[in-house]
């Protein structure tokens, strides 16, 4: 079989792989040096667009329009740039067995590919209800969405079920955009899930209160406190009912399950330190076997601002440790150094016509602030965090790109705040005065 060498070798092409492309352009390669193993048969792409705009019905989002680096204000490099640059993309390959102390990577058609360096950007894959023995999970017409091919499944069967039945599995953002964008294309759609609000990973009872009310409102029907034990199919084997624990049955065309991700770090087991489910990194992205990054979803690494290790499912991370691994490499090699990577998390999702971001830590007490009416004509609200006297996390719904900021600042910088009533009343201005 052919064996192909590089000195630089990116395993994944997702966001993080796209990104750490732009930057070594910036830092300087040579043409040939560099190249990028995807599964996906589409060059690096802003993996978000996946359930927002790819679904909707107006204003579709579709490739080339989002590839990366669009989705953080950067040029899109279509596949041709990565060929301008002498960047090989290696498309639908996926990697089936990574030997780190040998430096060799196979495909599952038997290719073989070393490395100098090697930077593991692999990302997540989906919990399948299979994983767990879900009666009748496998039944045709359940989807889960990670890439581009599970989405382009999604846009055929919105069009193959118009005004049918959706049934979502699971409350997290993924459960709440893609019940957006299917209510959009105007499909009756239940959310189905477990815990007494949804997205209680970020969510306080009162953010939830706002989008469980704005989506009851646009006609979403939210089912709380069971989960989906069985479907059952019809003779052409397509999903017809969901059966829930507690004895109820819900007629469904089409499930969507978005119940977390788990990073796909199995191909690299027992070579390289673990850390909270991903690879174990210092702040330069560098993994304890030497020549081998992990950026992305898969890297368990420092969070200076919180003295703690942290692992990161956010998309801005998968852009910032790509690019910081990059800078490392590069400097390492001409024997300078970097700062450490000095990261305040980020999270934002958006759908209908909401938009919220978060930043920092939300942990401590909580404060909610604004108008949070479902039925308000411009809703903005938002919440603090604060531990230990200071406010350590900021959300907003609705905020200006100005005022997004302010509540990034709050997040950074880490003001006191003794009195939460007064922090109540003063909401918003209590961040843009930072
Ligand atoms: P990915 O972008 O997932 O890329 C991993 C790549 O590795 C893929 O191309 C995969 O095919 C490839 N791969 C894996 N294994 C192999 C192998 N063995 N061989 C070859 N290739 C392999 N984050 C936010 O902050 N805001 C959002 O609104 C948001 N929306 C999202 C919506 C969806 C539908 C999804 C799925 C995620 C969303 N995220 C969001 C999370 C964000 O997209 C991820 O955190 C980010 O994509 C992680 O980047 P990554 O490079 O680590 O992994």
């Amino acid at each position: 079989m052919a064996e192909k060498s590089f000195k630089y070798v990116i395993i994944g092409g997702g966001v993080s792989a796209g990104y750490a492309a732009r930057e070594f352009i910036k830092q300087g390669v040579k043409p040939g040096e560099l190249a990028i193993i995807s599964k996906e048969a589409v060059a690096p792409y802003e993996r978000p667009a996946l359930s927002k705009a790819y679904l909707f019905p107006e204003g579709t989002a579709r490739l080339p329009g989002f590839h990366v680096c669009v989705g953080s204000g950067g040029e899109r490099l279509l596949p041709e740039w990565y060929k301008e640059k002498g960047i090989e993309l290696i498309l639908s390959t996926e990697i089936v067995k990574a030997d780190l102390a040998a430096k060799t990577l196979v495909s599952a058609a038997g290719e073989i590919f070393k490395y100098h360096i090697l930077i593991i950007a692999t990302g997540s894959a989906v919990i399948r209800l299979t994983d767990f023995g879900v009666q009748g999970a496998d039944a045709k017409n359940i989807f889960y969405l990670r890439e581009i091919d599970d989405a382009d499944k999604l846009v055929q069967v919105i069009k193959e079920k118009k005004n049918g039945k959706v049934v979502i599995v699971g409350g997290g953002y993924i459960g709440l955009e893609l019940s957006a964008a299917l209510r959009i294309n105007n499909l009756d759609v239940t959310m189905v899930y477990p815990e007494p609000w949804c997205m209680p990973r970020l969510f306080t009872a009162g953010i939830a209160a706002f989008y469980e009310g704005y989506y009851a409102n646009k006609g979403v029907k939210i089912i709380k406190g069971t989960v989906a034990v069985g479907f059952n199919a019809d003779s052409n084997g397509e999903v017809k009912e969901v059966k829930l624990k507690d004895g109820r049955v819900l007629e469904a065309d089409i499930v969507v399950v978005g119940v977390g991700g788990r990073p796909l770090v199995t191909l690299f087991k027992g070579q390289v330190e673990e850390e909270k489910g991903g690879i174990k990194t210092d702040a330069f992205f560098k993994t304890s076997v030497s020549d081998v990054y992990a950026v992305g979803d898969v890297a368990t690494f420092p969070m200076k601002l919180y003295n703690d290790i942290r692992r990161v499912e956010h998309v801005d991370h998968a852009r910032k440790s790509a690019e910081q691994a990059v800078k490392a490499i590069k400097s390492n090699e001409e024997g300078k150094t970097i700062d450490v990577y000095d990261y305040l998390p980020f999270f934002y999702s958006r759908s209908f016509d909401l938009s919220w971001q978060f930043y920092g830590d939300n942990v401590g007490d909580a404060v909610l602030f604004g108008d949070n009416d479902p039925a308000s004509p411009n809703p903005k609200f938002g919440s603090y965090w604060i531990k230990d006297g200071k406010v350590v996390g900021a959300f907003l719904e609705g905020g200006s790109p100005d005022e997004n900021k302010a509540i990034a600042k709050v997040a950074r910088v880490q003001p006191p705040a003794m009195n939460l009533d007064l922090l109540t009343k003063e909401g918003l201005s209590f961040a843009c005065k930072i």
